[in-house]
């Protein structure tokens, strides 16, 4: 214990004032610049408030002992007051070093990391429960350091080896900043792991001069110094990276394409995406999506580094990826090492990621940076080649391509202009010897590309939302078709109408169709509604309340595409169906000896379950043959016809059913 007399002893507060100011300055950035708004920034902002928190609790303590000093005036409460406020200011100060430590956590491997790490979290606990303890205790004897009253003169007593070992702990913290910044390197680039180096530094020499210089309060003003760093070095780039993945996003993305094109550099663009994406946010919890995310942040990281890739990596969202290299990097491109690595590093989740890439010459594949955005978009959705990996410029020709990078361009002026055109497939029913019903096909026949398949747009308007407009004006077409007296003369039995899944899910939906009956007076048993079997059962509860609700306005359902893998037989008897449309792909292999094992298997069901058949895709006599021995309720293929215009539908029907 060593006492140090305070008499005459004036502290110098003029770096806590100016320390208070930066800090507060720093605080209205957070909030103006809405950093606060994620986590990181919150936990920022945390530390800064208590920072000032701090720096008031030292001014005022410094302030107190000042004014006891030059008026003589050693009241004891006076110091019982001074001790109280010094003991806040230590622990506000160690719970300050802690929450910086949290922060550092929170960007580097996240606080979800170290929850599964119960023992490291007890490790990295101890320490601050440590200076807790010390802390407290020294307001209760005198342990540490004490301002005290004996022989009517005032001291500071402190324990300098303790004040060591203290502010010793807190250091560890500052280090362990820096172990944690170096073992999570791939998030952080070189120059921010550098400025957070320089944290450590400044904080010793700030410890070091108050205890050297008892005089002098500058810690305060070494932390604020500490905030400006940080906040230059680590918060700035808030609206660059990707809060998931900690690498550069989406708009950054866009700005560096668009930069491309303005100085026409010659680059690369690598797209890599995780096809089964959606099943992980489905199957796996937040923490291990994020924990997926960040492995595959730091496996690209790795990589590149590895084969020493000068390449500006993105993220485009949601196990979506974008890299802009330069010629000498594309040998990575088609390498299977990323897609084995994120397999190899994959410890903690057991989910096999499905990685599809796309190599893209720039600027040559693409006339405008727009274009090449607009692509960047469908190939996360719409597009797929199927294949591991795809060279741009070999499929640029390919129609369905520059179809498909035009889609959305394509339906909305399809809406517009009235492009899409509802066909007519007849269909043939058994028992009457008689085309009684059809299939409502929409077609789209673009002024600009020609025919347009709806297998290419219809799954890009699923996914885009634009399904409902479309879908809608297939109904109105067929409600107007079915109110008509035409209807009634041909003896038609009802039109069947594709209604899409991503349909089912509108809690929309009923309303509709319920303004459309109103509208066009349509009776529901006029219209049978074909729907596929979902797969995703999370959204099941809405898909049956619609269902039932359309059931009791009297429509009636087909099962759609039966035998493609999506329908099942369980799933009869849960959905209100009336009719099972058994897919092409079972005709197309009615003659393979297990196909034949299902169709018997799944025709007897259907009776049993008095629902009736469509088969679908009949081309040839022997398949319609085969198929009215296994008792068939109707069909519809080639066979008898294509899809017709309205036109040709009614004269077709006309001249068939004589
Ligand atoms: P789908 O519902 O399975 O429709 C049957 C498809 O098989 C139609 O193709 C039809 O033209 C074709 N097809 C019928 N018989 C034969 C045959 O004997 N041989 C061959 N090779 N093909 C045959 P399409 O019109 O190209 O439609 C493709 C898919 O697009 C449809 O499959 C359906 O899922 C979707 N779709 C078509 N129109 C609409 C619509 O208005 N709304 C919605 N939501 N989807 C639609
Ligand atoms: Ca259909
Ligand atoms: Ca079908």
């Amino acid at each position: 214990m060593i006492n140090i007399d305070l008499t005459g002893f004036k502290f110098i507060i003029n770096f806590d004032y100016v320390a208070i100011m930066i800090m507060a300055i720093m605080l209205i950035y957070m909030y103006i610049g809405r950093l606060v708004s994620l986590r990181r920034g919150k936990i920022f902002t945390i530390v800064i408030i208590l920072s000032i928190v701090a720096t008031t609790l030292d001014i005022f303590r410094a302030n107190i002992i000042n004014g006891i000093v030059s008026a003589h005036n050693y009241d004891a409460n006076l110091i019982l007051l001074v001790n109280i406020i010094q003991t806040l200011y230590l622990l506000v100060l160690f719970i300050l070093t802690f929450s910086f430590f949290s922060y550092i956590i929170d960007i580097s491997c996240g606080l979800a990391y170290l929850k599964k790490k119960k023992l490291m979290l007890i490790l990295l606990m101890l320490p601050a429960l440590a200076m807790f303890v010390i802390t407290v205790m020294n307001f209760f004897t005198d342990t540490l350091l004490k301002f005290v009253l004996t022989n009517g003169r005032f001291y500071l007593r402190l324990n300098f080896t303790l004040l060591l070992v203290t502010f010793s702990l807190t250091l560890v913290y500052l280090v362990l900043t820096i172990v944690f910044m170096i073992r999570f390197k791939s998030v952080f680039e070189k120059k921010q792991t550098i400025g957070m180096s320089l944290i450590l530094p400044l904080v010793a020499v700030g410890v070091i001069t108050e205890i050297m210089v008892d005089k002098l309060l500058v810690l305060s003003f070494m932390i604020s110094m500490c905030i400006i760093l940080v906040q230059t070095v680590l918060e700035s780039s808030e609206d660059l990276v990707d809060e998931k993945t900690k690498l550069y996003n989406i708009s950054e993305f866009v700005k560096r394409v668009r930069k491309v094109y303005i100085n026409k550099e010659n680059k690369y663009l690598l797209l890599i995406k995780t096809t089964n994406y959606p099943e992980l946010l489905k199957e796996y919890s937040s923490n291990e999506v994020y924990e997926f995310n960040m492995l595959v942040t730091q496996t690209l990281n790795e990589t590149r580094k590895k084969s020493k890739m000068k390449d500006e990596l993105f993220s485009l969202n949601d196990g979506y990826y974008a890299s802009i290299m330069s010629g000498e990097s594309i040998k990575f491109a088609d390498s299977d090492d990323f897609r084995d690595s994120i397999v190899a590093n994959e410890i903690r989740i057991d989910f096999i990621p499905v990685i599809e890439r796309c190599l893209i010459e720039l600027p040559n594949d693409f006339d405008s940076a727009d274009e090449v955005i607009n692509f960047v978009n469908n190939y996360r959705q719409a597009i797929t080649f199927n294949r591991v990996f795809t060279v741009y410029h070999d499929v640029k020709g390919d129609k369905n391509l520059v179809i498909a990078n035009h889609l959305e361009q394509i339906i909305d002026t399809g809406l517009k202009e009235n492009e899409f055109v509802v066909y007519y497939q007849p269909i043939y029913s058994i028992r009457n010897k008689k085309f009684k019903t059809a299939e409502a096909l929409v077609r789209l026949n673009s002024k600009k590309y020609g025919f347009i398949s709806p297998a290419s747009f219809i799954p890009y308007a699923e996914k885009t939302g634009r399904i409902s407009e479309i879908d809608s004006f297939v109904m109105e077409e067929v409600f107007k078709f079915v109110s008509s007296s035409i209807f009634q003369v041909l003896g038609l039995e009802y039109i069947e109408i594709n209604l899409s899944m991503a349909e089912c899910v509108d809690l929309g939906l009923v309303d509709r169709i319920k303004e459309l009956l109103d509208r066009y007076s349509v009776d529901p048993k006029n219209i049978n509604l074909e729907i596929t079997e979902s797969f995703d059962t999370s959204e099941m509860e809405i898909i049956n309340n619609n269902l039932n609700k359309l059931v009791e306005l009297g429509f009636k359902f087909s099962l759609d595409d039966y035998g493609t893998g999506y329908s099942n037989i369980h799933r009869f008897s849960s959905l209100p169906i009336s009719i099972v449309k058994i897919d092409k792909s079972l005709v197309d292999e009615s003659e393979d000896t297990n196909i034949k094992k299902l169709l018997d298997y799944s025709f007897n069901i259907v009776k049993d379950l008095d629902k009736q058949t469509v088969v679908e895709g009949v081309e040839t006599k022997e398949q319609l043959d085969r198929f009215i021995d296994y008792g068939a309720t109707y069909i519809q293929g080639y066979y008898f016809s294509k899809p017709l215009n309205y036109e040709s539908y009614i004269d077709f029907v006309q001249e068939k059913n004589e």
